[in-house]
Protein backbone atom coordinates (compact mmCIF):
# COMPACT_ATOMS: atom_id res chain seq x y z
CA UNK A 1 0.00 0.00 0.00
CA UNK A 2 1.24 3.51 -0.89
CA UNK A 3 2.19 5.41 1.90
CA UNK A 4 0.66 8.54 2.04
CA UNK A 5 1.04 11.45 4.33
CA UNK A 6 -1.72 12.31 6.07
CA UNK A 7 -3.42 15.53 6.69
CA UNK A 8 -7.03 14.62 7.78
CA UNK A 9 -7.84 15.17 10.85
CA UNK A 10 -7.74 10.92 12.37
CA UNK A 11 -5.93 9.13 11.83
CA UNK A 12 -2.73 11.01 11.81
CA UNK A 13 0.80 9.53 10.35
CA UNK A 14 2.89 8.62 13.07
CA UNK A 15 6.94 9.17 13.83
CA UNK A 16 8.68 5.95 12.61
CA UNK A 17 9.95 5.90 16.80
CA UNK A 18 6.16 4.50 17.78
CA UNK A 19 6.35 2.19 14.67
CA UNK A 20 9.23 0.60 15.91
CA UNK A 21 8.01 0.62 19.57
CA UNK A 22 4.83 -1.05 18.02
CA UNK A 23 6.68 -3.94 16.29
CA UNK A 24 8.64 -5.03 19.53
CA UNK A 25 8.12 -8.91 20.46
CA UNK A 26 4.37 -9.11 21.58
CA UNK A 27 4.67 -8.65 25.52
CA UNK A 28 2.88 -10.37 27.86
CA UNK A 29 0.27 -8.12 29.25
CA UNK A 30 0.61 -8.88 33.14
CA UNK A 31 3.49 -9.77 35.84
CA UNK A 32 5.91 -6.90 37.25
CA UNK A 33 8.12 -6.25 34.40
CA UNK A 34 4.93 -5.36 32.13
CA UNK A 35 3.63 -3.40 35.10
CA UNK A 36 6.83 -0.86 34.93
CA UNK A 37 5.45 -0.23 31.09
CA UNK A 38 2.01 0.03 31.95
CA UNK A 39 2.71 2.54 34.70
CA UNK A 40 5.06 4.90 32.91
CA UNK A 41 2.43 4.99 30.23
CA UNK A 42 -0.19 6.05 32.93
CA UNK A 43 2.07 8.42 34.85
CA UNK A 44 3.03 10.12 31.45
CA UNK A 45 -0.87 10.03 30.56
CA UNK A 46 -1.69 11.79 33.53
CA UNK A 47 1.05 14.39 32.91
CA UNK A 48 -0.45 15.17 29.37
CA UNK A 49 -4.43 15.38 30.73
CA UNK A 50 -2.60 17.68 33.52
CA UNK A 51 -4.85 15.42 36.48
CA UNK A 52 -4.18 13.25 39.27
CA UNK A 53 -7.41 11.99 38.64
CA UNK A 54 -7.58 7.92 38.14
CA UNK A 55 -6.52 6.80 34.41
CA UNK A 56 -7.59 4.05 32.41
CA UNK A 57 -6.41 3.30 28.67
CA UNK A 58 -9.60 1.01 27.85
CA UNK A 59 -9.17 -0.43 24.69
CA UNK A 60 -11.63 0.95 22.32
CA UNK A 61 -12.34 3.76 20.01
CA UNK A 62 -13.02 7.32 21.10
CA UNK A 63 -16.77 6.63 21.37
CA UNK A 64 -16.46 3.14 23.02
CA UNK A 65 -15.06 5.02 26.04
CA UNK A 66 -17.81 8.02 25.71
CA UNK A 67 -19.96 5.24 25.98
CA UNK A 68 -18.73 4.28 29.17
CA UNK A 69 -18.61 7.38 30.68
CA UNK A 70 -22.66 8.30 30.02
CA UNK A 71 -23.78 5.23 30.76
CA UNK A 72 -21.85 5.28 34.40
CA UNK A 73 -22.60 8.43 35.14
CA UNK A 74 -26.52 8.01 34.37
CA UNK A 75 -29.13 6.58 34.64
CA UNK A 76 -32.43 5.79 31.87
CA UNK A 77 -34.75 8.57 32.86
CA UNK A 78 -32.15 10.99 33.63
CA UNK A 79 -31.44 14.20 32.07
CA UNK A 80 -28.17 15.09 30.22
CA UNK A 81 -27.52 18.72 28.73
CA UNK A 82 -25.23 18.38 25.50
CA UNK A 83 -24.00 20.90 23.92
CA UNK A 84 -23.94 20.56 20.05
CA UNK A 85 -22.13 22.50 17.38
CA UNK A 86 -21.14 19.38 15.18
CA UNK A 87 -20.83 15.92 14.32
CA UNK A 88 -19.49 14.61 17.52
CA UNK A 89 -21.45 16.86 19.95
CA UNK A 90 -24.81 15.48 17.91
CA UNK A 91 -23.39 12.07 18.83
CA UNK A 92 -22.73 12.56 22.61
CA UNK A 93 -26.43 13.42 22.32
CA UNK A 94 -26.79 10.06 20.89
CA UNK A 95 -24.74 8.27 22.96
CA UNK A 96 -26.84 9.37 25.86
CA UNK A 97 -30.14 8.56 24.36
CA UNK A 98 -28.92 4.53 23.76
CA UNK A 99 -28.88 5.02 27.55
CA UNK A 100 -32.74 5.98 27.18
CA UNK A 101 -30.89 9.16 29.04
CA UNK A 102 -33.03 12.36 27.42
CA UNK A 103 -30.77 14.57 25.82
CA UNK A 104 -31.03 18.11 25.67
CA UNK A 105 -28.59 19.80 23.37
CA UNK A 106 -27.59 23.53 23.45
CA UNK A 107 -26.94 24.75 20.07
CA UNK A 108 -24.83 26.56 18.20
CA UNK A 109 -24.23 26.78 14.58
CA UNK A 110 -21.55 24.69 12.36
CA UNK A 111 -18.33 26.88 12.56
CA UNK A 112 -18.97 28.66 15.89
CA UNK A 113 -18.30 28.00 19.16
CA UNK A 114 -20.65 26.97 22.13
CA UNK A 115 -21.70 29.97 24.38
CA UNK A 116 -21.02 29.50 28.02
CA UNK A 117 -23.77 32.16 28.63
CA UNK A 118 -26.24 29.93 26.47
CA UNK A 119 -25.64 26.82 28.62
CA UNK A 120 -25.46 28.87 31.70
CA UNK A 121 -29.56 29.81 30.89
CA UNK A 122 -30.45 26.57 29.70
CA UNK A 123 -29.21 25.11 33.36
CA UNK A 124 -30.94 27.64 35.00
CA UNK A 125 -34.16 26.59 33.27
CA UNK A 126 -33.95 22.87 33.15
CA UNK A 127 -35.12 20.81 36.85
CA UNK A 128 -32.85 18.08 37.42
CA UNK A 129 -29.94 17.90 35.11
CA UNK A 130 -27.29 15.56 36.20
CA UNK A 131 -24.56 15.81 34.15
CA UNK A 132 -23.14 18.30 31.28
CA UNK A 133 -21.41 17.12 28.45
CA UNK A 134 -19.48 18.69 25.60
CA UNK A 135 -16.45 18.43 22.69
CA UNK A 136 -13.45 20.27 23.48
CA UNK A 137 -12.11 20.74 19.49
CA UNK A 138 -15.54 20.19 17.07
CA UNK A 139 -13.39 17.68 14.81
CA UNK A 140 -16.52 18.38 12.25
CA UNK A 141 -15.58 22.14 11.81
CA UNK A 142 -11.95 23.06 13.22
CA UNK A 143 -13.76 24.50 16.36
CA UNK A 144 -12.26 25.27 19.90
CA UNK A 145 -15.39 25.01 22.40
CA UNK A 146 -14.68 27.12 25.53
CA UNK A 147 -14.47 24.01 28.16
CA UNK A 148 -12.99 26.23 30.81
CA UNK A 149 -15.82 28.21 31.34
CA UNK A 150 -18.67 25.97 30.63
CA UNK A 151 -17.01 23.57 33.15
CA UNK A 152 -17.15 26.69 35.70
CA UNK A 153 -20.84 27.12 34.65
CA UNK A 154 -21.75 23.35 35.00
CA UNK A 155 -19.69 23.60 38.85
CA UNK A 156 -21.90 26.50 39.74
CA UNK A 157 -25.04 24.24 39.17
CA UNK A 158 -23.09 21.23 41.30
CA UNK A 159 -23.43 19.00 37.94
CA UNK A 160 -20.35 17.13 36.43
CA UNK A 161 -19.22 17.38 32.94
CA UNK A 162 -17.62 15.04 30.33
CA UNK A 163 -15.75 16.42 27.72
CA UNK A 164 -14.60 14.74 24.49
CA UNK A 165 -11.04 15.22 24.18
CA UNK A 166 -10.84 12.67 21.42
CA UNK A 167 -9.14 15.10 18.74
CA UNK A 168 -7.57 18.08 21.45
CA UNK A 169 -5.86 16.30 23.93
CA UNK A 170 -2.04 16.25 23.11
CA UNK A 171 -2.32 19.20 20.74
CA UNK A 172 -4.20 21.55 22.67
CA UNK A 173 -3.79 22.32 26.81
CA UNK A 174 -6.54 19.98 28.44
CA UNK A 175 -5.93 21.44 32.23
CA UNK A 176 -8.29 18.53 33.40
CA UNK A 177 -7.63 19.24 37.61
CA UNK A 178 -7.72 22.89 36.81
CA UNK A 179 -10.95 23.10 34.43
CA UNK A 180 -12.42 20.21 36.82
CA UNK A 181 -13.23 17.72 34.14
CA UNK A 182 -15.17 14.80 35.72
CA UNK A 183 -14.74 12.70 32.85
CA UNK A 184 -12.29 13.45 30.35
CA UNK A 185 -12.12 11.13 27.05
CA UNK A 186 -9.21 10.73 24.38
CA UNK A 187 -7.54 8.27 22.54
CA UNK A 188 -3.55 7.16 21.36
CA UNK A 189 -4.12 8.65 17.93
CA UNK A 190 -4.72 11.69 17.00
CA UNK A 191 -3.17 14.63 18.42
CA UNK A 192 -0.97 12.07 21.23
CA UNK A 193 0.55 10.94 18.08
CA UNK A 194 0.10 7.40 18.48
CA UNK A 195 -1.61 4.74 16.90
CA UNK A 196 -5.14 4.26 17.54
CA UNK A 197 -6.18 1.42 20.09
CA UNK A 198 -6.85 2.38 23.00
CA UNK A 199 -8.75 5.00 24.77
CA UNK A 200 -7.70 6.99 27.84
CA UNK A 201 -10.14 7.84 30.08
CA UNK A 202 -9.65 10.29 33.44
CA UNK A 203 -12.28 10.01 36.20
CA UNK A 204 -12.31 12.67 38.79
CA UNK A 205 -13.36 11.96 42.81
CA UNK A 206 -17.11 14.01 42.03
CA UNK A 207 -17.49 11.03 39.00
CA UNK A 208 -17.12 8.13 41.36
CA UNK A 209 -19.42 9.79 44.06
CA UNK A 210 -22.04 10.11 41.42
CA UNK A 211 -21.09 6.53 39.39
CA UNK A 212 -21.56 4.83 43.15
CA UNK A 213 -24.86 6.55 43.42
CA UNK A 214 -25.84 5.73 39.84
CA UNK A 215 -28.88 2.74 40.08
CA UNK A 216 -28.39 1.86 36.96
CA UNK A 217 -25.01 -0.29 35.39
CA UNK A 218 -24.67 -0.45 32.06
CA UNK A 219 -23.18 -4.06 31.57
CA UNK A 220 -20.47 -4.86 32.01
CA UNK A 221 -16.63 -3.82 29.86
CA UNK A 222 -18.43 -0.15 29.37
CA UNK A 223 -19.16 -0.41 33.61
CA UNK A 224 -15.97 1.65 34.98
CA UNK A 225 -17.02 0.53 38.36
CA UNK A 226 -15.50 -2.50 37.06
CA UNK A 227 -12.58 -0.71 35.78
CA UNK A 228 -11.80 0.75 39.21
CA UNK A 229 -12.33 -2.78 40.72
CA UNK A 230 -9.20 -4.69 38.64
CA UNK A 231 -7.16 -1.51 38.93
CA UNK A 232 -7.40 -1.35 42.98
CA UNK A 233 -7.79 -5.60 43.42
CA UNK A 234 -5.47 -6.69 40.80
CA UNK A 235 -3.36 -3.52 40.92
CA UNK A 236 -0.08 -5.75 42.02
CA UNK A 237 0.19 -7.74 38.61
CA UNK A 238 -2.89 -6.76 36.26
CA UNK A 239 -4.91 -3.49 36.71
CA UNK A 240 -7.62 -3.82 34.43
CA UNK A 241 -10.35 -6.55 33.86
CA UNK A 242 -9.12 -7.42 30.17
CA UNK A 243 -6.37 -8.24 28.24
CA UNK A 244 -4.15 -5.15 26.97
CA UNK A 245 -3.18 -4.30 23.50
CA UNK A 246 0.68 -4.71 24.87
CA UNK A 247 2.31 -3.36 21.81
CA UNK A 248 -0.15 -0.47 21.44
CA UNK A 249 0.67 -0.03 25.18
CA UNK A 250 4.53 0.03 23.54
CA UNK A 251 3.75 2.69 21.14
CA UNK A 252 1.44 4.96 23.46
CA UNK A 253 5.00 4.72 25.86
CA UNK A 254 7.06 6.06 23.02
CA UNK A 255 4.57 9.06 21.80
CA UNK A 256 4.06 10.11 25.38
CA UNK A 257 7.69 10.02 26.37
CA UNK A 258 8.26 12.13 22.79
CA UNK A 259 5.89 14.60 24.53
CA UNK A 260 7.27 14.87 27.39
CA UNK A 261 10.61 15.41 26.21
CA UNK A 262 9.31 18.07 23.78
CA UNK A 263 7.35 19.42 26.39
CA UNK A 264 3.80 20.60 26.60
CA UNK A 265 3.88 23.95 26.40
CA UNK A 266 6.45 24.04 23.08
CA UNK A 267 3.93 20.48 21.85
CA UNK A 268 1.17 23.43 21.71
CA UNK A 269 3.38 26.17 20.52
CA UNK A 270 3.97 24.17 17.51
CA UNK A 271 -0.15 23.19 17.08
CA UNK A 272 -0.86 26.76 17.15
CA UNK A 273 2.07 28.29 14.64
CA UNK A 274 1.29 25.27 11.99
CA UNK A 275 -2.54 26.11 12.33
CA UNK A 276 -1.53 29.77 11.64
CA UNK A 277 0.88 28.91 8.64
CA UNK A 278 -1.61 26.63 7.23
CA UNK A 279 -4.46 29.54 7.76
CA UNK A 280 -2.68 32.28 6.62
CA UNK A 281 -0.56 30.18 3.15
CA UNK A 282 -4.41 29.28 2.33
CA UNK A 283 -5.53 33.06 2.47
CA UNK A 284 -2.47 33.88 0.21
CA UNK A 285 -3.57 31.42 -2.62
CA UNK A 286 -7.28 32.97 -2.24
CA UNK A 287 -8.99 30.08 0.25
CA UNK A 288 -11.49 31.89 2.45
CA UNK A 289 -11.41 29.87 6.06
CA UNK A 290 -14.70 28.13 7.39
CA UNK A 291 -14.07 29.54 10.92
CA UNK A 292 -13.43 32.65 12.33
CA UNK A 293 -9.49 33.22 13.65
CA UNK A 294 -10.87 33.57 17.14
CA UNK A 295 -12.01 29.98 17.91
CA UNK A 296 -9.93 28.08 15.31
CA UNK A 297 -8.23 25.54 16.73
CA UNK A 298 -4.81 24.59 16.04
CA UNK A 299 -5.17 21.05 15.94
CA UNK A 300 -7.45 20.91 12.48
CA UNK A 301 -8.25 23.51 9.83
CA UNK A 302 -11.69 23.79 7.87
CA UNK A 303 -11.76 26.01 4.38
CA UNK A 304 -14.46 26.91 2.36
CA UNK A 305 -14.55 25.26 -1.24
CA UNK A 306 -13.99 28.11 -3.12
CA UNK A 307 -17.01 28.66 -6.26
CA UNK A 308 -16.03 26.68 -9.57
CA UNK A 309 -13.52 23.92 -8.05
CA UNK A 310 -14.75 20.52 -7.22
CA UNK A 311 -13.63 18.88 -3.40
CA UNK A 312 -13.10 15.71 -5.42
CA UNK A 313 -11.09 17.26 -7.93
CA UNK A 314 -8.14 18.87 -5.23
CA UNK A 315 -8.41 16.12 -2.82
CA UNK A 316 -7.76 13.82 -5.51
CA UNK A 317 -4.86 15.80 -7.19
CA UNK A 318 -3.12 15.84 -3.74
CA UNK A 319 -3.38 12.51 -3.02
CA UNK A 320 -2.39 10.74 -6.69
CA UNK A 321 0.32 13.71 -7.73
CA UNK A 322 1.82 14.34 -4.24
CA UNK A 323 0.95 11.86 -1.69
CA UNK A 324 -1.04 13.96 0.39
CA UNK A 325 -4.70 13.07 1.91
CA UNK A 326 -7.22 15.75 3.19
CA UNK A 327 -10.54 15.22 4.32
CA UNK A 328 -14.28 16.52 3.23
CA UNK A 329 -16.87 17.94 5.12
CA UNK A 330 -19.14 15.92 7.13
CA UNK A 331 -22.84 15.33 6.29
CA UNK A 332 -24.63 18.97 5.27
CA UNK A 333 -20.91 20.44 5.24
CA UNK A 334 -20.05 17.61 2.14
CA UNK A 335 -18.44 19.33 -0.69
CA UNK A 336 -18.83 22.85 1.42
CA UNK A 337 -15.32 22.87 3.50
CA UNK A 338 -12.70 20.42 2.72
CA UNK A 339 -10.37 19.99 6.57
CA UNK A 340 -6.67 19.91 7.08
CA UNK A 341 -5.88 17.59 9.76
CA UNK A 342 -2.48 19.10 12.30
CA UNK A 343 -1.90 15.69 14.23
CA UNK A 344 0.85 13.77 14.57
CA UNK A 345 3.59 13.79 11.98
CA UNK A 346 1.23 16.41 9.81
CA UNK A 347 1.72 19.17 12.71
CA UNK A 348 5.51 19.71 11.37
CA UNK A 349 5.84 22.73 9.23
CA UNK A 350 7.55 21.21 6.58
CA UNK A 351 4.29 18.85 5.92
CA UNK A 352 2.72 22.18 6.02
CA UNK A 353 4.92 23.76 3.37
CA UNK A 354 4.55 20.45 1.35
CA UNK A 355 1.38 20.91 1.34
CA UNK A 356 0.79 24.40 0.62
CA UNK A 357 2.91 23.98 -2.21
CA UNK A 358 0.93 21.11 -3.39
CA UNK A 359 -2.06 23.67 -3.31
CA UNK A 360 -0.59 26.51 -5.00
CA UNK A 361 0.23 23.63 -8.22
CA UNK A 362 -3.45 22.83 -8.21
CA UNK A 363 -4.75 26.25 -8.28
CA UNK A 364 -2.25 27.34 -11.02
CA UNK A 365 -3.59 24.45 -12.81
CA UNK A 366 -7.46 25.33 -12.93
C1 LIG B 1 -12.28 11.12 16.16
C2 LIG B 1 -13.26 11.68 17.10
C3 LIG B 1 -14.19 10.87 17.77
C4 LIG B 1 -14.40 9.42 17.43
O1 LIG B 1 -13.39 8.64 17.83
P1 LIG B 1 -13.45 7.06 17.49
O2 LIG B 1 -12.14 6.59 18.00
O3 LIG B 1 -13.60 6.96 15.99
O4 LIG B 1 -14.62 6.51 18.19
C5 LIG B 1 -15.00 11.43 18.73
N1 LIG B 1 -14.94 12.75 19.00
C6 LIG B 1 -14.06 13.57 18.37
C7 LIG B 1 -14.04 15.01 18.73
C8 LIG B 1 -13.21 13.06 17.40
O5 LIG B 1 -12.35 13.87 16.76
Amino acid sequence: MRDYELLIPGPASVDDAVLEALAQPVPAHYGTGWLTVYNDVVAGLEQVFQTQDDLFTLPSSGSGALDACIGSLLAPGQRMLVGDNGFFGARLAEIARAYRVEAITVKAPPGHPLDPDAVAARLANTPDVTAVGLVHHETSTGVSNPVGEIAQVAHDHDTPIVVDAVSSMGGMSVPVDDWGIDLCVTVANKCLGSITGVAPTSVSERAWTMIDQNPHEPGWYANLKIWRRYAQEWAKWHPYPVTMPGNVLLALQASVHHILEEGLAARFGRHADVARRTREGLRALGFEMFVDDEWASPVTTAVCVPDGVSFSALSHYLRDEHGLMISGGIQELAGKIFRVGHMGRAAHLDVVERFLAAVEAFVDDV
